[in-house]
């Protein structure tokens, strides 16, 4: 993107939202805990570096990120922290990983020959964290191998485990048997730790849900399974203070949304009674009144099958977009009440700063909204908002 910002769209990102929330997840996760701040895909869309630097300042000892590359962002914008690596990289990257110092996630036998390898001809030790899986199936050692790759990690000279971690699948419904049954595997995995003499330094479970959730759980687990280590919760979506998923509330747990997506209006028409508007001509005004053009559009990330379920506020109060919304622009309905180019447009956040949610009772628009009606999970929304949005940092 150009640094020129003519158009005035643009999405506010307070960072002081961000290190209040960090604190409050490390309240949520308890005495002695410490807090890795999970600032992937761009800080979920808030920007990695501001996402970095704001949950350091609240609190966060650790950083994660998903790719080498988002790393080696984070080191050249001069960020200090340890950064985790959340799933293995490919072996290719082994090199750059340690040259960077990057903490990598690892679970397979052939990434850990190419990290000692670049660890031997760099002449040092590198730190892993190891992910057993039980029960997400997705990344981790599976049960059926724990053995074979902690015996090859103990047997390493090059490779220390420093952290070891798991992952859960469901931790954002609260009454679900899984994630009992995950934590007892946990348990047993640390078992399996132990039969090798491995005894990380790190420990860690939760995400924001299970934090939120069920941080007496886990806590009991790392208590008994390893008791010396120091208990690590990894959270994304809290940070930015938005739901983990449709049955757990941040606002409930104190966490504030991070964001505001506001433009201002840039066109205004007085059209007649039957007026079709837009692509596809899929709606017709329902009388004389007001419409006003706003220059944001799908390929900004307001997803284009919200198309008759947006609203937006404008001079205090939610209007409907209608019409179809097109890659760039959209169109509110203003009826009586006669817009000014230059108005404010809030799509996500409350009127006048603020994001969703923070002024309790008050008409914000959250992504939670926007999720809920679009079929999707706030995480899709933060991390859609494109790149073509200017991130403006306040507080
Ligand atoms: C993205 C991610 C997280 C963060 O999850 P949130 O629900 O956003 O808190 C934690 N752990 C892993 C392995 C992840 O991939």
């Amino acid at each position: 993107m150009s640094s020129h910002h003519f158009r005035p769209t643009r999405a506010e990102v307070d960072a002081a939202a961000i290190a209040r929330n960090t604190r409050r997840l490390l309240d949520a996760a308890g005495d002695g805990a410490q807090l890795c701040a999970v600032v992937k895909a761009d800080g979920y869309g808030h920007g990695l570096v501001t996402a970095a630097q704001a949950a350091l300042s609240g609190g966060a000892t650790w950083l994660a990120v998903a790719l080498v590359e988002e790393g080696i962002a984070l080191r050249e914008a001069g960020v200090a922290a340890p950064v985790l690596v959340l799933s293995e990289p490919p072996a290719a990257a082994a090199a750059a990983l340690l040259a960077h110092d990057l903490t990598p996630t690892v679970y397979r036998a052939e990434f850990l020959h190419a990290l000692e390898d670049a660890a031997v001809q760099r002449g040092e030790v590198a730190r892993v964290h190891v992910k057993l899986d039980t029960g997400m199936t997705r990344v981790g050692v599976a049960a059926e191998d724990w053995d074979a790759v902690l015996a090859l990690l103990a047997a390493s000279d090059h490779l220390e485990v420093e952290g070891c971690q798991t992952h859960l699948a469901r931790a954002d419904e609260p009454d679900v048997p899984t994630t009992a049954v995950q934590l007892e595997r946990f348990a047993a995995a640390l078992d399996a730790l132990r039969s090798f003499s491995l005894a990380p330094r790190l420990v860690h479970v939760a995400n924001t849900a299970g934090a939120l959730l069920h941080t007496p759980a886990w806590r009991a687990v790392l208590a008994a399974g390893a008791p010396g280590a120091v208990p690590l919760v990894r959270a994304g979506i809290g940070l930015y203070g938005l739901d983990p998923g449709p049955a757990v509330s941040a606002a409930a747990h104190g966490l504030e949304p991070a964001m505001r997506l506001v433009s201002e209006v840039s066109h205004v028409r007085r059209i007649d009674a039957g007026t079709p508007v837009s692509y596809g001509h899929r709606w017709s005004a329902p009388a004389d009144g007001w419409l006003a053009t706003v220059p944001i559009g799908y390929a900004d990330g307001v997803p284009r099958t919200l198309t008759g379920r947006l609203d937006v506020l404008h001079r205090g109060a939610r209007r409907p977009v209608v019409g179809t919304i097109t890659m760039d622009q959209i169109l509110v309905w203003c009826a009586d009440v006669t817009p000014a180019v230059g108005d404010e447009i809030v799509l996500i956040g409350h009127a006048g700063g603020g994001a969703a949610g923070s002024a309790a009772g008050s008409a914000g628009i959250g992504m939670e909204e926007w999720a809920e009606r679009s079929g999707t999970i706030t995480y899709e929304i933060a991390t859609g908002i494109s790149a073509r949005v200017p991130r403006v940092v306040v507080g």
